[in-house]
């Protein structure tokens, strides 16, 4: 998998805010607004792994002329203003 506008460990803006959770589940995120563990969990959202998607041929007329998958092996991440991963496509 190939991912663009990547950044290495510890260069994203969001890395450097301190989690704020406490001992246990309840003072923790998500119970908790922790704005380092829910950059951390859209993080950890991105695919590392290639993955297949239904990549069907449709005519004019909506209809699937032939049903086929593709393997997805590069994705490009959309970054918010602390360059947390708002979002990916491919
Ligand atoms: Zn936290």
């Amino acid at each position: 998998m190939k991912i663009n506008n990547s950044k290495p460990k510890g260069v994203a803006l969001w890395e450097s805010i301190k989690c704020c959770c406490g001992v246990g589940v309840v003072n923790s995120f998500p119970l908790v607004e922790c704005s380092h563990c829910r950059f951390q969990k859209c993080w950890d959202s991105v695919p590392q792994k290639n993955f297949t998607v239904n990549n069907d041929i449709i005519d004019k007329n909506g209809k699937i002329t032939k049903k086929q998958n593709k393997t997805v092996s590069e994705i490009t991440l959309v970054r918010g203003s602390f360059d947390d991963v708002i979002g990916w496509t491919f």
